[in-house]
């Protein structure tokens, strides 16, 4: 697509694009995916402790915190900060971590740098041992946060809330989980549904595969051997290996596969962006130089060089702020010439130009490392780079250069079938011992679904029906008629996708705020107006700014499968108009006026 004299042929890019796009689009959206039931449903087991049976446990707690993820780590590390005690994290899981806990698949690790990612680094004193540290690092520093704040204290693991309900009698939240607990509870924080719930490829014939069969979040090192700090899998080197997606997961696990299966089978449907990593260790004395507050300013220098703005110097250099800065840069050329009009056009007219630039790059390189020419062309992805999670990887285009490495493009159709012994694709059979599920996770599916309780509100009101028609709520936190709930998650807040933990931190510090001025005024409920919920929804109705699920995306969990995207998805999406340092701001001036305009703290004496 790049012309002989280095331009870009913008018009021939996005007719391909489009051709791309069509290839993949679906009539059965996000219903093409199934839940692990019948032979599959030990992938929702929890592999890593022995289940031990207890007593239930029938008491009441002020906070309890719904999940043992960075969620809600960082919000019961700032109420201890604010010197709130009687706390209880309950959790599906063995130990704290979240998706740190269940994906121990080789090769993990985080897409965006450490010294923003991991979130408290200060306030433990963790100093991250690379740019990107690998999973067992990120695990051990959940582990770290809830023992320097004391969140193992009272904790319930491998306990899986089953009802959340409000008793308007006595102002408390009743929780009732699957170990046969009922605790009571003052607040509940939880996050906005987990991502963790894994989800299968409805393929026909995908429950007569006779051979092995796990998913990436659940791997079996019993059958690969190996483990998750980097050893070997040598039981693979006498195996043919299946793996079913390309995603984000796929990208940092099929590396170590290649290098150790017999015969390692990729099944694309859509190849992902591989941008570079460069990743390296840093060393101890790096922290020397830094001054206190310094993990406060890298996120904001990260957050605002990420999403367009201007800062002095960029501190994380990363894949994230490259993206962010030519953006912004080509803005500022396009509104320099003559004749060009301010405004929405101007901008996305430099996005598009930038992003093509980009993505061209992204292709060369493709080119550049990987030595078979259709192997080559079949990896290179034709869309925006925002359509899908941009992956940065020093190693998985390397891969295919391996001979045990055989890439089965599937032409944007996915698998045609799997039988007992194999995988069809286009009508070639693939003989596998072992079939890896690189699928992904429930992301557009309801609350319910992916969480296993709906909370039942004031007036026996239920979240997915409030919720109906997308969510609702003020700074993605509070939700009318359900008082001393609190959500905590980037929608309709800063919405940070590109630093998950920067919303979950400063969401602890607004739900700190907010319940240590409750607690002291001996506030018995606190809850939003609808007046406020209703102007706060408003106002992100009318947000032009998230890219977010464009129907000319490639189809994906970030568009709705390329199915319609209505008011609903939109709401799902949204964030803060001004952008997440605007928000940041916003937020930090509203918890520390004191005024918490727009909640009700209510006494009920
Ligand atoms: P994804 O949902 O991103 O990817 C699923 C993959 O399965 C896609 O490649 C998809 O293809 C493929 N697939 C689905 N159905 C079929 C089919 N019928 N035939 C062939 N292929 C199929 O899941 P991941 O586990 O990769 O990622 C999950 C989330 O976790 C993402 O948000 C990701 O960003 C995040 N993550 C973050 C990391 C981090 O470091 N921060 C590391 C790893 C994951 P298609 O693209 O065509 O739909």
């Amino acid at each position: 697509m790049t012309p002989v004299d280095g331009t870009i042929d913008h018009e021939t890019l996005r007719a391909k694009y489009l051709v791309e796009r069509d290839k993949r689009i679906r009539p059965d959206g996000n219903e093409q995916y199934i839940e692990p039931k019948g032979r599959f449903a030990h992938f929702l087991d929890d592999p890593y402790v022995e289940k031990t049976e207890r007593e239930p446990v029938r008491d009441e707690v002020t906070v309890a915190l719904i999940g043992a993820g960075f969620s809600g780590l960082c919000v019961g590390a700032r109420l201890r900060e604010a010197g709130i005690e009687d706390l209880r994290l309950i959790e599906g899981g063995g130990d704290v971590g979240g998706a740190w806990y269940w994906n121990r698949y080789p090769g993990a690790m985080c897409d965006t740098a450490a010294m923003i990612y991991l979130p408290l680094l200060e306030e433990t004193g963790h100093k991250p041992t690379m740019k990107y540290v690998f999973a067992p690092e990120i695990f051990g520093h959940a582990k770290r946060i809830a023992e320097h704040f004391g969140l193992y204290e009272n904790a319930l693991f491998s306990t899986e809330v089953a009802g959340l309900d409000w008793n308007e009698k006595i102002s408390r939240w009743i929780i009732h989980t699957n170990r046969g607990d009922e605790i009571r509870a003052k607040f509940v924080t939880m996050g906005p549904g987990p991502l963790h719930r894994p989800k299968l490829p409805g393929i026909p014939g995908i429950e007569t595969f006779g051979g092995h069969c796990f998913h990436t979040s659940r791997w079996d090192y019993g059958y690969t051997g190996g483990g998750y700090t980097g050893a070997p899998m040598t039981k693979l080197a006498d195996k043919r290996v299946g793996i079913i997606g390309t995603g984000a997961t796929a990208v940092q696990c099929i590396p170590p596969l290649a290098r150790d299966a017999r015969e390692l089978y990729v099944f694309q449907r859509t190849p992902s962006s591989i941008d570079v990593r460069n990743n390296h260790p840093i060393e101890d004395d790096f922290f020397d130089v830094l001054e206190p507050g310094w993990q406060k300013k890298w996120l904001i220098n990260f957050a605002t060089l990420q999403t367009g703005g201007f800062a002095d110097e960029d501190l994380v250099k990363d894949g994230w702020t490259d993206i962010g800065q030519r953006i912004r840069d080509r803005v500022v050329e396009n509104a320099q010439k003559s004749g060009a009009i301010p405004g929405p056009e101007l901008f996305q007219q430099a996005y598009e130009d930038s992003d093509d630039e980009k993505m061209e790059e992204i292709r060369a390189r493709v080119d550049a490392i990987v030595e078979d020419e259709a192997t080559s062309q079949a990896l290179k992805p034709w869309y925006r780079q925002l359509c899908k999670r941009p992956c940065f990887h020093d190693e998985y285009l390397q891969s295919y250069n391996e001979p045990s490495a055989h890439l089965v493009d599937t032409d944007g159709k996915g698998v045609e079938r799997i039988d007992e012994s194999g995988v069809w694709v286009a009508g070639v059979h693939y003989d596998v011992d072992c079939l890896i599920f690189a699928s992904g996770f429930e992301v557009g599916t309801e609350y319910g679904r992916r969480a296993g309780f709906d909370p039942v509100g004031r007036g026996g009101v239920q979240l997915s029906d409030r919720w109906a028609e997308g969510m609702q709520s003020l700074h993605g936190v509070h939700v009318h008629d359900f008082p001393n709930l609190f959500v905590v998650g980037p929608a309709q807040g800063a919405n940070l996708i590109s630093n998950i933990t920067h919303n979950l931190t400063e969401a602890g510090s607004t739900i700190a705020a907010v319940l240590r001025h409750a607690l002291d005024r001996g506030a018995d409920e606190v809850e939003v107006t609808d007046e406020a919920e209703q102007a706060w929804v408003k106002m992100l109705e009318g947000s032009t700014r998230s890219f977010l699920g464009s129907p000319d995306c490639t189809p994906g969990y970030y568009n709705n499968e390329g199915g319609p995207i209505g008011p609903r998805q939109r709401l799902n999406q949204s964030g803060y108009p001004e952008g997440p340092v605007a928000f940041f701001e916003y937020i930090d001036k509203w918890r520390s006026s004191g005024r918490f305009e727009g909640l009700d703290f209510i006494r009920r004496d």
